[in-house]
């Protein structure tokens, strides 16, 4: 297969499972099968016909509306479509036909869908966490979470154990360290904001379990402090130039998914780039 064949076929899958991760997001918070029954329009009812149903191409037809009723189609649609598409070739161009493609495919578009749960509902499903989470487990006895362990790093020790062990002991310390964090600063919170507002719900804490299995420690503090930086530069600019902001309910989970998958594709890179910068002996 040339490579322009193999993009080609990564960004049209891409687009087929955009369309699916669609019906997630929307399915998922209501608690109804994903299955069936077929998609309908959310204001008139009518079932969406087989080629009004074709990702990016069919909203644009349609420009972005109802064949049958006119109403407005969500624009969501098609950016998850193509986000998705664009987001499995990039993760095709870093990985090649490797397994860790599997992963890293998978673990974007479970982080799509979560995004976009928590933006749209402020739910961040355990339907999608659980399955993630132990899905997370079993790759990395196969696809190694942290070429460098943080106590070999740090205390320049090489550790004569298998590379599955290893991989798997990274992930389950990310997931301590990315979920117990997340449950010990909502616990803070909640205890001094007077137990009235919850910041942190549990859903983030599932969010940060599953990004620490996929990223062990090191990856995972990055996540934690891209996303907060993310939400920070959005929040803060709306909350100082309309008060209307500081009551707002900021999707946190959308923020720090948004940043687990730049960390997903590029964090790597970014965290080399940086211990060359800082002048860490590697
Ligand atoms: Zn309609």
């Amino acid at each position: 297969m040339t490579q322009t064949v193999a993009y080609a076929f990564v960004f049209f899958l891409g687009l087929a499972f955009g369309s699916f991760l669609n019906v997630c997001i929307v399915r998922l918070p209501l608690g109804v099968s994903i299955v069936r029954p077929r998609s309908a329009c959310p204001h008139c009812h009518h079932p969406i016909r087989w080629y009004d149903n074709i990702p990016v191409l069919s909203y644009l037809v349609l420009r972005g509306r109802c064949r049958d009723c006119d109403e407005p189609v969500s624009l969501m649609y098609p950016i998850v479509e193509l986000g998705t598409a664009l987001l499995l070739l990039a993760a095709f161009r870093i990985d090649g036909w490797e397994l860790r493609l599997a992963r890293d495919a998978f673990l974007v578009m479970v982080l799509i869908v979560l995004v976009f749960t928590d933006l749209t509902e402020r739910r961040i499903p355990h339907r999608v966490t659980v399955p993630g989470i132990l899905i997370g487990l079993g790759f990395s006895w196969y696809v190694p979470v942290d070429s460098r362990p943080l106590v070999e790093i740090l205390l320049h020790w090489d550790i004569a154990l298998p590379p599955e062990i290893t991989s798997f002991a990274g992930s389950v310390a990310g997931a301590i360290v990315g979920g117990g964090l997340f449950y010990v600063v909502g616990q803070v919170f909640f205890y001094f904001g007077g137990r009235r507002k919850q910041y942190l719900g549990f859903g983030d804490v599932m969010l940060m379990l599953l990004v620490g299995v996929y990223f062990g420690i090191p990856l995972t503090l990055m996540t934690i402090l891209l996303g907060s930086l993310l939400g920070s530069l959005v929040a803060l600019p709306l909350e100082i130039l309309n008060p209307r902001f500081r009551r707002f309910a900021w999707p946190y989970g959308s923020f720090l998914g948004a940043a687990a998958i730049y960390v997903c594709l590029w964090g790597n890179s970014l965290l080399q780039a940086y211990l060359r910068w800082s002048g860490f002996p590697s």
